[in-house]
């Protein structure tokens, strides 16, 4: 979360030098990313993309402070990591909600994590909801949701924290094509809309179209262990900068 006036556009907000992340497994160690240098920039939104299995989500993981690096550094705004990374937050695949805590008390979890009192979480928390189309669902349960408004819980968990930076991996993937069509483009309109104030958005994804509609800028990630096979910008007019949902159209 900034504490200052926040960062300008085209500062670097996330950077990864010469990141390397080793698993341990039953036969040694198991390489999965190889030299990793990666900077994500205040204003754009970064797809991350390639196959299952090539280290997408760990480097996700990395970048957010919630896994080690083997070796290299992650930096946040200049500052290397020494835990968690403060200027992160995280939407899950198969959205992470804890099945006994209802809509309100699951967005809540973020902040009280960060030690926000409980009547500034409360209102923080229902602005959120607001925000993502949950409104007079507060406080049912997450088995009563459908998947699309369970992934919309999961995002007013990331934003009401206001994280410099959203990181999420895989987000529309575990919902039908429609749903997953309809919250992308209401997420773009948000995010165009300027109500919250999260500055960079890192999107893991293995859609090629997604990549490319949502993002600023594709990087993709090779295989065995990965590294960084190619970067390009999406050149074409963003719907962000049309101002309008216009997914597609
Ligand atoms: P992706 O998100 O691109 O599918 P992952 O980062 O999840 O890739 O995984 C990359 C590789 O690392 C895979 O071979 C996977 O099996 C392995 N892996 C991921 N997480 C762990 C873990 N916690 N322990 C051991 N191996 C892991
Ligand atoms: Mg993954």
């Amino acid at each position: 979360m900034a504490t200052d006036a926040g960062p300008a556009d085209g500062e670097v907000l996330l950077a990864a030098r010469g990141l390397t992340k080793s698993y341990a497994g039953a036969d040694g160690e198991l390489p999965v990313l190889a030299g990793i240098d990666l900077e994500v920039r205040a204003g754009e939104i970064v797809a991350l993309l390639g196959r299952s299995g090539s280290g997408k989500s760990t480097l996700l993981r990395c970048l957010a402070g919630l896994i080690p690096a083997s070796s290299g550094t992650v930096t946040y705004r200049g500052r290397p990591l020494d835990g968690a990374n403060p200027g992160t937050a995280m939407v899950f695949q198969t959205f992470a909600l804890l099945p006994w805590l209802t809509v309100q008390q699951n967005v809540e979890l973020g902040l009280e994590a960060r030690g926000v009192p409980a009547r500034a979480r409360a209102t923080a928390a229902l602005q959120a909801i607001d925000l993502i189309g949950l409104d007079g669902f507060e406080s049912a349960y997450p088995k009563e949701l459908s998947g699309g408004m369970r992934q919309r819980v999961g995002f007013a968990r990331a934003l009401v924290v206001e994280p410099d930076v959203l990181m999420m991996d895989e987000p529309f993937s575990a919902l039908d094509v429609l749903t997953a069509e309809n919250l992308r483009g209401e997420l773009m309109e948000l995010w165009a809309s300027g109500q919250f104030p999260t500055r960079a958005v890192v999107l893991v994804t293995h859609n090629i179209e997604e990549a490319v509609l949502m993002a600023d800028r594709v990087v993709v990630l090779g295989s065995r262990p990965g590294s960084l096979k190619a970067a390009f910008d999406v050149p074409m007019t963003h719907p962000r900068d049309r101002g309008a949902p216009g997914f597609g159209a």
